[in-house]
């Protein structure tokens, strides 16, 4: 399901090796005993250790073969971890290697064809596979047997090649050679040159034949020390080691388990060395020696191979554990750590802190990304978890803690988003700050007391929509009254720098500093809280002047009276009407699984602070991994949630005749005798040819407006607690982030649904890409967004489509939503109608609308700060 691109700058290509029936006995008895789902286990763990293909063999005697690749590789395609990978088809007879390539879905690798039985063979299997588009591997073999030597492997790679190339008309950069890895060290004297030949060959191969690849099965290599999983792996790493320098692209390998050449024990690796390279003849004694000394790792073959990190000392498992998100094993270890640490604390402190460290500097250096520090901090607050409760005593007794510092962080009155706040309060704790989270829909008083009650270092407030803007102002005008000079940090999607420069940092007489996004918060809070503090805030007051300067010099850009903006309007022609299917209001509730397909994934990803757009993240050099992984862990808490129907969808929907007059939209009855109510909208008021209002996309008679409220947060903050409660907040903040997807998923599947009953989505023919998009014809505003960025309105669409009692959305006291997985909005139907920004109002207006809408000027003001042109 994601592309793999292997280029010759491509970092070496991880086979997985682990779900082949000959290559692992735990596999093969797992898929005779047909555990099938215990075995699609083995191929997670082989992309969770990190291999970009998986190699399915299902060659055994007993086994059906076809039915079994069959039913396997139909298993896994199933699952979104897993079929993410492309998969190796790996088996000695064709009929088993057609039988997978017909339930791939994506692009495979046959492994392999051969020369073996003659030219006119190799070419009927090289020209099925190419029909399936798969990639094939070409075993060095001939109608002469197997090439062990140089120049019979080149032979025969010149020979394939030419053939796939010219008879078959196989792409050169879909041929993988693999020129048999043989078993070294087996006491037969010419076995001994067996691993430097393939170095050689694999060195010409790459040389000679432009674009082939070159892949082996590793494992092989070692077989005659196969009851030292030590000796085993070091030999591994050497080979690879020298393998990849000669141009190896790709070999089959047990990822999740493989050395690090630099980390062998440098005894070890020269024994090895000195057998893989053929350096002396005594060798392979000379490694027996060793490996019998090293012991045979018994515990290995029980617990699974894959976790060679396992068998680490206990504090350099904790690391590892902490480092790489994995929780599965913390209990365990911790019991252990109480045994052998005196305290607990200690615990906490030494290794655990450590781990810690080493997640802060890795994220500092731009090498780790949000998702998985949120997921290494799952791990230390698990292990906190266990340790707390034996700590209190030790606690009550020094009464201090070790925090870098204390801080309060609220998402502020009146608003319910918490993704954003959530993250930055898990990641500035790995950093080892002290973090009060109070929550949402905070007061100004509760915010500032818990601050004075914890003596807080910092104070930061958090919130997504506008009025929140306004309320973080009277948090600040209070922080002001009380004469506090804690400094105060703004966050949040609806905040910006230069709004905190021009209204809310002038309202505080202490600091004020807007943080972009949780990867500065960290930076941020160690120049406020270390020795170069003043040197800092100097700076963040000269650029907040700066920032208020630029404002005052915008605003002198030129604007128009409401009244002449108002002759400038869209004109529109009105000649075509649609006119909806039906009048009034429905209700809907919406199946999950169909939702899925409607998923537009990029803002997951920025939910996480990875930008990009999805799926073409996943190449990024940088942040790909991490994407990859946050994806993974996406999908299978997704299909939690679909299998389990654990959140609910709902949506309520409708049509009203409606006519403009004006900037206004007047919502008619039935027979249009009778106005129901008016939506005032705003207008564009600078100085430009048209002065678009959403007024303009309504016809002054005879037209209509619809609208709809859905929801898919139903249930949410019952799963994501918990999670919570498990102090597993990565899986907290995934369950609200994918929340937040199923609700614009539906939006957007209701939006169709709409254009359906408008009749003109009927006839649409547009891609998938292109209706995320919104390509297609009619818009869907959003009140608090750019074209109506007063969230007053909603009051009115609420009152229209009056059904709390199935839609459950409700709105809060600065009219967020609440679930927050919801969206509520108007649906034009215009061709020509299209989304814009309102941008400055001047005060002509704001007085003229907050009369119609029949609020005072000061809530509109409220609700539209960053719009006021005065
Ligand atoms: N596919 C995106 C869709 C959400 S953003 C997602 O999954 O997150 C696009 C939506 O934002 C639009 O459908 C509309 O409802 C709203 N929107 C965008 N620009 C707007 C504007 N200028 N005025 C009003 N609403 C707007």
């Amino acid at each position: 399901m994601e592309p793999l691109t292997i280029t010759p700058d491509s970092n070496f290509t991880m086979i997985g090796e682990r779900t082949n029936v000959t290559g692992s006995a735990a596999f093969r008895r797992l898929i005779k005993d047909d555990k099938l789902e215990e075995a699609v286990t083995v191929a997670r763990q082989q992309a969770e250790g990190g291999a970009n293909i998986l190699d399915v063999c299902m060659d055994e005697g007993m086994l059906d073969g076809p039915v079994a690749m069959r039913r396997f590789v139909n298993l896994i395609g199933a699952e979104p971890d897993v079929a993410r990978l492309p998969i190796m088809i790996d088996s000695s007879k064709f009929s088993v290697i057609e039988a997978g390539l017909e339930c791939l879905q994506g692009k495979g690798v046959v492994n392999s064809i051969s020369l073996k039985e003659g030219e006119a063979e190799f070419i009927r299997q090289a020209k099925i596979i190419r029909r399936f588009g798969a990639a094939v591997v070409v075993m060095a073999f001939d109608e002469t047997g197997q090439a062990t030597s140089v120049e019979h492997r080149l032979v025969i790679a010149h020979r394939a090649y030419k053939i796939l190339t010219e008879q078959v008309g196989f792409p050169a950069e879909d041929i993988i050679f693999d020129p048999n890895i043989l078993t070294i060290g087996t006491g037969i004297e010419e076995h001994d040159d067996y691993a430097v030949a393939f170095v050689e060959a694999t060195r010409r191969i790459k040389h000679e034949l432009p674009y082939a690849k070159v892949s082996g099965g590793v494992s092989n290599l070692s077989f005659s020390f196969r009851t030292s999983p030590r000796v085993r792996e070091a030999m591994h790493a050497v080979f690879l080691y020298h393998a990849i320098r000669a141009g190896l692209d790709m070999a089959i390998v047990n990822a999740g388990q493989l050395a690090v050449y630099e980390e062998l024990d440098p005894q070890l690796r020269e024994r090895v060395e000195d057998l893989v390279l053929n350096r002396r003849a005594d060798a392979t004694e000379r490694l027996l020696e060793l490996a019998a000394t090293l012991g045979g790792d018994a515990g290995e073959s029980k617990q699974g191979d894959e976790l060679a990190w396992r068998k680490e000392p206990l504090a350099k498992r904790l690391a590892h554990a902490l480092v790489t998100g994995v929780a599965d094993f913390i209990d365990q270890d911790v019991a252990e750590a109480l045994t052998v640490y005196a305290k607990p604390l200690d615990i906490i402190e030494g290794p655990l802190m450590d781990g810690m460290n080493v997640v802060g500097e890795l994220f500092g250096a731009g090498k780790m990304f949000l998702p998985q520090v949120v997921k290494s901090a799952r791990v230390m607050k698990k292990a906190v978890a266990i340790l707390e409760p034996l700590m209190e005593a030790e606690k009550q007794r020094t009464g201090q803690t070790r925090a870098k510092g204390r801080m309060v962080i609220a998402t502020v009155k009146g608003d319910v988003h918490d993704i954003g706040k959530n993250i930055v309060a898990v990641v500035l704790r790995c950093n080892g700050y002290e973090v009060t989270d109070l929550g949402v829909m905070v007061p100004a008083n509760q915010i500032l007391d818990t601050a004075a009650q914890i003596k807080a270092d910092i104070i930061g407030l958090s919130g997504l929509i506008t009025p929140s803007l306004d309320e973080m102002i009277s948090v600040a005008k209070e922080m002001t009254r009380r004469e506090m000079s804690t400094p105060l940090l703004i966050g949040g999607a609806t905040t910006s720098g230069k709004h905190t420069a021009v209204k809310i940092a002038p309202a505080y007489s202490g600091p004020t500093v807007h943080v972009q996004d949780a990867s500065v918060a960290v930076g941020v809070l160690g120049k406020l809280l270390g020795d170069h503090r003043d040197g800092y805030l100097s700076e963040v007051r000269t650029k907040q002047d700066q920032v208020r300067a630029a404002y005052v010099a915008g605003q002198r850009r030129p604007m128009l009276s409401i009244a002449d903006a108002r002759l400038r309007r869209a004109k529109l022609a009105f000649d075509e009407l649609a006119v909806p299917a039906f009048t009034g209001v429905k209700n809907l509730e919406l199946d999950l699984a169909t939702l899925v397909p409607w998923i537009d994934w990029s803002p997951f990803f920025h939910a996480w602070e990875l930008k990009g757009r999805f799926p073409a993240i996943f190449d990024d050099p940088q942040r790909g991994d991490a994407a990859k992984r946050l994806f993974a862990d996406g999908q299978a808490i997704l299909h939690k949630i679909v299998d389990g129907k654990l959140l609910t969808a709902r949506a309520t929907y409708g049509f009203w005749p409606c006519s403009s007059d004006g900037d206004d939209l007047v919502i008619l009855s039935d027979d249009r005798k009778h106005e129901r109510l008016r939506m005032p909208m705003l207008r564009q008021q600078e100085d430009k040819d048209v002065c678009m209002s959403l007024a303009d996309f309504i016809a002054p008679a005879n037209d209509y407006v619809g609208g709809f409220i859905v929801t898919a947060g139903i249930g949410t903050d019952e799963l994501a607690r918990e999670y919570e409660r498990d102090h597993d907040d990565y899986s907290a903040i995934i369950v609200k982030a994918l929340a937040d997807r199923f609700a614009e998923a539906a939006a957007e599947h209701l939006h169709k649904r709409a254009r359906d009953d408008f009749g003109y989505g009927t006839r649409e023919a547009l891609s998938h890409e292109e209706i995320l998009a919104e390509t297609y014809r009619g818009i869907r505003p959003a009140f608090g967004y750019p074209a109506c960025p007063d969230h007053g309105p909603k009051r009115a669409l609420f009152a229209l489509l009056d059904n709390e009692a199935h839609h459950h959305v409700r709105l809060t006291e600065s009219l967020a939503m609440t679930p927050t997985a919801s969206v509520a909005g108007l649906y034009f139907a215009h061709p020509d109608a299209r989304y814009f920004a309102v941008g400055r109002v001047g005060k002509d207006q704001v007085t003229d609308y907050a009369h119609r809408a029949g609020v005072s000027v000061v809530e509109v003001e409220r609700m539209i700060p960053s719009n006021l042109a005065y």
